[in-house]
């Protein structure tokens, strides 16, 4: 019998951290949850805490501290409050794999200090590779710590890539959906509203990485997550839209072959492999019957009208902290669209705005990437209100 692996879940409250329970719960003699936390909702935290009895649970809201820990005071669980704290607990826990499933920037600090305390990293949070991943990168390889990623494209990328060269990487080829607005035009979009971007076709996910996939930051986003895992150039990465979203995406190598890994979407799969790594264990998750899939379809990604995916172009090959301006910016963005400040246009000139107007630097540390993030959030809000479109 394998020994257990000991899971620390980051954002376990979301929809990447509830199916990582439910995994956790499928695989009983093979997993134990070490750590569980959450931003806001106390009450998942707790009823999850009481189900799977962690060492350690985090809450990041501190005001709901105290009913956290009167709910679990009956069991042994250690209960923290406070965004540092989720950082904080990485150097006690005795996890050896953490699972990062917060939305955004919020996931920096909290991987910087699992890598630093030599936790493998299973990656659902592609914001911490965006806005920081020549830094993440070089920590994991001081470290020896594998960084083994849970977003479905970049797992097919991966298992593509086993018993490979990477050298021998010609091209990635990282399919998209396309989302719901795939085939509109800027017109037509101008007026969506966030019911209809939060309608994705494939995927149901959390908000932001919703609207992300509407605007094609995600791809974006995505994009760079890419250099960064398997260290390839930004002409080395194609995005191609293939709206079945079977085809989880493709590796072409050097010898004109091309690998892609294919399954029905469902992140369980992901998530899954990304925790037992190397080993495949058998699930019975739903099969795919290509009786009934019968066309696959492919095109390229209109970029004139999802510009983000432009952006997220133009922030990679400039390097620097021009990443980590997007990333922000958007998160803003997409903060004002889903509170109905801003269009749904807008988000990608908020983003451009940002980037034309937040200092550029060309060799950040991590104080410069929290400097940037701080500066961006403030001028990206400065711009939510006041008519940017040209
Ligand atoms: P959700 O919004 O569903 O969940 C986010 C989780 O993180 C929740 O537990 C939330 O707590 C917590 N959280 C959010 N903000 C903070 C914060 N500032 N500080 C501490 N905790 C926080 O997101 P998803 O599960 O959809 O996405 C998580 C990550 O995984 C994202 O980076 C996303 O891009 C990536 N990803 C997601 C996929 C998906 O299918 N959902 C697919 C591929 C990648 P609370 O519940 O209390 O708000
Ligand atoms: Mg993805």
């Amino acid at each position: 019998m394998e020994p257990k692996k000991k899971i620390a879940i980051l954002g376990s409250t979301g929809s990447i951290g509830t199916q990582a329970l439910e995994i956790a719960r499928e695989q009983k003699d093979r997993i134990e949850i070490e750590v569980l936390t959450a931003n806001s909702n106390a009450d998942l935290l707790i009823q999850q805490a009481i189900e799977f009895n962690p060492n350690h649970v985090v809450i990041a809201d501190e005001s709901k501290y105290t009913y956290v820990k009167d709910a679990l005071s009956k069991n042994d669980i250690k209960v923290f409050a406070g965004s540092k704290s989720i950082a904080d607990v990485m150097e006690i826990t005795s996890a050896d794999t953490v699972l990062t499933a917060m939305v955004g920037y919020s996931g920096l600090l909290p991987t910087i200090k699992a890598i630093e305390n030599k936790k493998r990293i299973a990656l659902a949070n592609k914001e911490t590779l965006v806005v920081a991943g020549e830094l993440i990168t070089q920590l994991c390889a001081q470290n020896r710590v594998d960084l083994i990623p849970v977003d479905s494209e970049h797992s097919a990328i991966f298992q593509c890539l086993v018993g490979e060269d990477l050298n021998a990487i010609e091209k990635i080829l990282l399919t998209a959906s396309g989302g719901p607005f795939r085939g509109k035009k800027r017109e037509e979009l101008a007026n969506v509203t966030k019911a209809q971007a939060l309608k994705h076709p494939n995927w149901s996910m959390g908000a932001k990485i919703t609207i992300d996939s509407a605007t094609l930051m995600n791809k974006g986003l995505e994009v760079i997550e890419a250099k960064w895992l398997f260290g390839v150039k930004g002409f080395q990465i194609e995005a191609i839209v293939h709206p079945q979203s079977i085809i989880h995406s493709m590796v072409q190598f050097t010898d004109g072959s091309i690998k892609a890994q294919l399954g029905l979407p469902d992140m369980k799969l992901p998530i899954h492999y990304a925790f037992f790594f190397p080993e495949r264990i058998a699930t019975d998750f739903k099969r795919m019957d290509f009786s009934k899939i019968n066309t696959f379809t492919f095109e390229l990604p209109d970029t004139d009208t999802f510009r983000n995916l432009a952006l997220a172009y133009q922030a990679m090959n400039k390097g620097g902290n021009m990443a980590c301006i997007l990333n922000a910016a958007n998160e803003i963005a997409v903060d004002a669209f889903l509170q109905d400040k801003i269009g749904f246009l807008e988000i990608a000139e908020l983003n451009e705005k940002c980037m034309q107007t937040v200092p550029f630097i060309q060799n950040p540390t991590l104080n410069d990437y929290i400097e940037t993030d701080k500066v961006t959030r403030e001028t990206a809000t400065s711009f939510v209100g006041k008519s940017i479109l040209p």
